[in-house]
């Protein structure tokens, strides 16, 4: 008998739910992936993440291999795909991971319907991508939890389930394999220049070495934006090559003031999944319509996609997404606040550039964060306006950060980095920094204004 494990965002053998139900099912697996024609028609395959997504699957690939298999890839419609595979190979049942998106809920019935009228089965199967799954803790209301603190302190009362064993043997049986994708095979255009390699392997290598030793400072430094001091799993959770279930088990094993914060940080995603499975429609609609009528405000956005708003910090923050395709979560907050109520520009054409250049750019977390800065979201301080002067006094007092990611300001000294515009005339003349693009106390009040009504 043969199942096929239908690979979506659970790159990994370790602790994957999907892969070992397949396996219980019947004598052989198809480990497959297919390279799906509507993700890339949805605007979502992008430089980096193609190239992130190509060594995930060159890496489980080997995985399989050392196991006695291989991956599987095909391309197209995912939903013909399977059926297709499960034709040619006899499968009677196919294994996924259940996911929120509307597109992945579009998927999971469009497979249901066709594997129905074929007389096979779809296994759709929890707690895969996330700790605790959607749907799995409600607030008295019933639905979703529309507040995180609430929303935690029940989500750390679930007893989180035991990691599975990898494992050692994945029989395959013969089947048409397309060869494995590069990025360039995926996307076209050039990724940034500096990205983490994808795959199980590196996010194993990775955690380890996070839980070793520097989660115990989270607490205290995951907010200095030069002391890059969080963990940069975020991308190998995305793509499921770590398990977040195994994660917040060894993390929880660790203790102590930087393990608890961590594992508090990752519930975020579980939360934002409940969510936008109860909403589908928020990763482009305001969740909390407050009336707004944005902004165009072209020349401004594209100095801020440029990182020549003449504000080093939010210049820093853009400039190391655009080089690294991540972005420190401090300069995320910068950023989106900055676009979407200093420059009071539609919180969506900012997630767009995020989604355009994040490795881990992720419908649910990049969506809801860009709603909850932007004051349409879950927030309950929706007008708080984040000043990046402020942020700069806070969370990067003596300039390092700029003066990495900003060359042009790399010779002023300590913290008047921050404010170029309050350096002698002789000394701005030199520098190719450009003045700012609006006036932050302005745009404060024209973003209050609108807010308590007076500018409709
Ligand atoms: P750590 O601080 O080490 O946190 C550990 C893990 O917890 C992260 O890897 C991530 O999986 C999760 N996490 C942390 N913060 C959040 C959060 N606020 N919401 C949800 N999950 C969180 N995260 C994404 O994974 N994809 C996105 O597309 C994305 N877009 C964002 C857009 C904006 C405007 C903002 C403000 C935040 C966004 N985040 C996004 C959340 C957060 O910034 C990143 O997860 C974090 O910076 C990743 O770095 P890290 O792995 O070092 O995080």
């Amino acid at each position: 008998s043969v199942a096929i494990c239908l690979f979506t965002a659970d790159l990994r053998v370790h602790d994957n739910p999907v892969l070992r139900a397949a396996l219980d099912a019947a004598d052989q697996v198809v480990p497959l992936f297919v390279v799906d024609d509507g993700v890339r028609d949805a605007g979502f395959v992008v430089p980096n993440r193609a190239a992130f997504l190509a060594d995930c699957l060159a890496d489980l690939d080997g995985a399989l291999r050392r196991r006695g298999g291989r991956l599987v890839v095909r391309r197209g419609d995912v939903v013909a795909e399977v059926a297709r595979v499960a034709e040619e190979t006899g499968a009677g049942s196919v294994h996924l991971a259940r996911d929120v998106s509307a597109y992945a809920q579009r998927r999971e019935a469009r497979l249901g319907r066709v594997l129905e009228s074929s007389r096979r089965r779809l296994c759709v199967h929890d707690s895969v991508t996330v700790v605790v799954p959607p749907g799995a803790i409600t607030p008295a209301s019933r639905g979703h939890f529309a507040v995180f603190t609430p929303y935690f302190r029940k989500w750390s009362d679930v007893p989180v389930r035991e990691p599975l064993a990898d494992p050692d043997k994945v029989p395959v049986p013969a089947v048409r394999s397309e060869r494995l994708p590069s990025g360039a095979d995926l996307a076209d255009g050039a990724p940034s220049p500096v990205l983490p390699r994808g795959g199980e392997d590196e996010g194993r290598r990775r955690a380890a070495a996070w839980l070793d030793g520097p989660v115990t400072r989270y607490a205290d430094r995951h907010d200095d934006l030069a002391g890059d001091a969080t963990s940069r799993l975020s991308p190998y959770l995305h793509f499921g090559c770590l398990s977040a279930v195994e994660l917040v088990r060894r993390a929880t094993a660790v203790g102590g003031p930087g393990a608890t914060a961590f594992v508090r940080q990752v519930a975020w995603r579980d939360f934002n999944r409940q969510l936008l499975a109860d909403h589908p429609e928020v990763a482009h609609e305001d969740y909390r319509p407050r009336g707004d009528r944005w902004r165009t405000e072209e020349a401004a956005v594209a100095a801020w996609r440029r990182g020549r708003t003449g504000y080093p910090l939010v210049d820093a923050a853009m400039r190391q997404l655009a080089e690294q395709g991540w972005m420190h979560n401090r300069g995320r907050l910068i950023t989106a606040s900055f676009l979407a109520k200093i420059m009071y520009v539609d919180w969506r054409v900012g997630a767009r550039h995020f989604l355009d250049l994040l490795v881990d750019g992720d419908v649910a977390n990049n969506q809801l964060n860009w709603q909850w800065v932007a004051g349409t979201g879950a927030s309950t301080r929706p007008n708080q306006v984040i000043d990046p002067l402020v942020q700069a006094r806070r969370f990067d007092r003596r300039g390092d950060y700029v003066r990495r990611w900003v060359p042009e300001l790399a010779e002023i000294e300590g913290a008047a980095v921050h404010r170029p515009w309050l350096l002698p005339a002789e000394v701005r003349r030199r520098l190719d920094y450009p003045d700012p693009v609006i006036d932050l106390d302005e745009g404060r009040e024209r973003f209050h204004r609108a807010r308590s009504g007076g500018e409709r």
